[in-house]
């Protein structure tokens, strides 16, 4: 795969620039040339073949050769409520949850999650940018606005609807409809409380163990991403 790269403006017609990080690295990490063919996304879906066709001093000109739709996504889509962990773990985890296929992350707000632990949006988002770039993605994983447990649990009735808790049901035993969405629910370090969790059970949702360990919250939710997902 050439090196890919994210345009900010949505891309269409036969020339863009691209400007910021994405231009610096060309410029000065790459030391790239007119001439020089790249990848370019916009996160919408699509990708293009394009060449470079002028330096600038702090951008860089291409002109869109080839629109090419492919898309490497899931199957079905796939939600992730979480609460996220702190610092570099959220880097970690979203990391991970891009390359995983994750269509959409839920910052999950519980009784024993702590507040504020979410890191600018800007940076959340160019962590997604990042791995989508490594990780062929041409449609970003969208971060939604922070919600409550309470808005989350009655919704998304569709969505085959998932909780990691500490002795649940196995993976194994759960039913699932394959061409559902999936909506996957994990707690804080404090874990989800009784309340919670019964709350979930009354709304049709499954409560789902992974064993006898207790696993930090980014382990459990790539554990089970990884065990629910195909291709
Ligand atoms: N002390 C908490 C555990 C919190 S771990 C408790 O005992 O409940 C953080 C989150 O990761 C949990 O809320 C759960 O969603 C998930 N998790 C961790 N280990 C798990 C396991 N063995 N089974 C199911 N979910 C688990």
């Amino acid at each position: 795969m050439a090196d890919r790269y994210f345009s900010e403006e949505p891309l269409s017609g036969e020339a863009a620039t691209l400007t910021g990080s994405e231009a610096h690295h060309l410029l000065h990490v790459m030391r790239a040339k007119v001439g020089t063919e790249i990848i370019v996304f916009d996160g919408g879906g699509g990708e293009w073949w394009a060449e470079i066709t002028k330096l600038g001093r702090t951008d860089v000109e291409l002109a869109l050769r080839k629109h090419r739709a492919v898309e490497r996504e899931l199957p079905v889509d796939f939600t992730l409520a979480i609460a996220l962990p702190k610092g570099d773990r959220q880097r970690w985890l979203v990391e991970k949850a891009v390359e995983l296929g994750v269509k959409k992350l839920i910052p999950l707000t519980t009784a024993r999650s702590t507040s504020s632990a979410a890191e600018p949006p800007a940076k959340l988002a160019r962590y997604v940018v990042e791995a989508s770039k490594q990780s062929g993605r041409n449609q970003l994983l969208e971060i939604a606005k922070p919600q409550t447990w309470a808005e989350v649990v009655g919704n998304f009735a569709v969505h085959t609807r998932l909780i990691a808790h500490p002795g649940g049901s196995t993976v194994e035993s759960m039913t699932r409809d394959v061409n559902a969405p999936t909506l996957l629910a994990i707690g804080p370090e404090g874990g989800f409380t009784e309340d919670e969790v019964e709350l979930a059970r009354q709304n049709g949702w499954q409560v789902i163990g992974l064993g006898e360990r207790i696993l930090r919250l980014e382990t459990a939710a790539m554990a089970l991403v990884a065990r629910l997902t195909v291709a």
